[in-house]
């Protein structure tokens, strides 16, 4: 078994082999403390650095204005999908969603039980292969805010420009935070399960206007404010410790990349090989529309669904692995991350050439 293969998984997904190794010796050991990183007390002076350090580095790299929290929150993107709401919406209230995938629904879902919910677009129909244009929806001028998702992680579908709407945005980034630019003062709050392009699993961080954090209702449960977690710095109760080291780590590695602007570069020149391949050989078919393609989930079909089993059968035997699309869709997806190769593209753009060339 080599050391070190290609790892096209959609989530959690590939980081840079720099941090593992350094999570691997402080895991055991952190920083010659004589005290291994997951037993040290969150409320440590060493742990508290740690998650300052992480907050800083993400701050930085987001550009984020002061006025603005980053919490480190638990039970995954997926309870955004209340907490949003929860936090945000009185019953009598409405906002606006953009249906453009299976993450876009189920949040449209949670939305429901706490206010009217207005479902201004919906790519549904067609399999989810686009995201709208602004001129393709209108928001209600009482709405409240407007959610979308920027990154459609199974569609492989992402917003190319946010929104310009007169309307606060509310975004879910799990799946393309951080890499490319985005104007922050645009949003009201901003979340992102770590385990795709910030981290492992277990950590979702939620950036979130301050003058936000008053509007949520008495009868909401404590951990579910997000204003307990920013009066106590996300230390209300033991944070995902582990989680938010590494997401630190991560953060410190993308620095040295240089930033969101120059990996978007990066990814922009990754995402090319690929859907110029898919665009060139007959026997591929990309899923989503071109103007909606995303830089971090290339989707793609073969004429049937045989193929596409071998397709990925053999790909994982040359170590190409996790190009299985979502079971909701099927065929093939690559999920190509900040921190994803960019050898292993030019590596699966080569076996698809090959592979074409012995079954088209
Ligand atoms: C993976 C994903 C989620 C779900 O994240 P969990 O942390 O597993 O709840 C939500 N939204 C998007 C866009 C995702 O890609």
């Amino acid at each position: 078994m080599p050391e070190r293969i290609f790892n096209f998984s959609p989530g959690p997904g590939t980081l840079p082999y720099s941090v593992l190794q350094e999570a691997a010796a402080d895991i055991v050991n952190f920083k010659n403390t004589g005290i291994g990183l997951i037993e040290l007390s969150h409320r440590s002076k060493a742990f508290m650095a740690v998650a300052e350090e992480t907050e800083t580095l993400i701050r930085e790299l987001m550009g984020i204005p002061s006025n603005y929290k980053v919490l480190f929150l638990q039970g995954g993107a997926s309870s955004q999908f209340f907490m949003v709401p929860m936090n945000l919406l009185k019953s009598d209230q409405q906002a606006t969603y953009l249906n453009t995938g299976v993450w876009a629904k189920k949040a449209i879902k949670e939305a429901k039980l706490f206010g009217r919910i207005e479902v201004a677009y919906s790519s549904e129909a067609i399999t989810y292969k686009r995201v709208p244009r602004d001129d393709e929806y209108t928001v209600a001028p009482d709405s409240q805010y407007l959610y979308f998702v920027t990154n459609n992680t199974i569609y492989g579908t992402q917003f190319p420009t946010m929104p310009n709407k007169d309307a606060m945005l509310i975004a879910d980034m799990s799946s393309d935070i951080l890499s490319r630019p985005v104007d922050v003062s645009k949003f009201g709050l901003i979340f992102a399960g770590a385990q795709k392009n910030m981290g492992p699993a277990g950590v979702t961080v939620v950036i979130i206007r301050d003058d936000l954090l008053d509007r949520v209702g008495d009868q909401v449960p404590t951990m579910l404010k997000y204003k307990t977690h920013a009066e106590k710095d996300s230390m209300f109760n033991t944070p995902p410790c582990f989680a938010i080291y590494c997401v630190g780590r991560v953060m410190h590695w993308l620095k040295q990349m240089g930033g969101a602007a120059a990996i978007e570069k990066i990814n922009r020149d990754k995402a090319a090989l690929l859907y110029e391949a898919i665009d060139s050989i007959d026997l591929y078919r990309g899923h989503a529309e071109k103007e909606s393609r995303s830089l971090m989930n290339v989707t793609f079909n073969l004429p049937t669904p045989e193929l596409e089993a071998q397709f990925i059968r053999e790909a994982t035997a040359v170590g190409l692995d996790g190009l299985k699309g979502h079971r909701s869709v099927g065929g093939c997806r690559a999920s190509i991350y900040n921190a994803f190769p960019k050898e292993g593209v030019e590596k699966l753009v080569a076996f698809m050439a090959d592979f074409a060339k012995k079954n088209g």
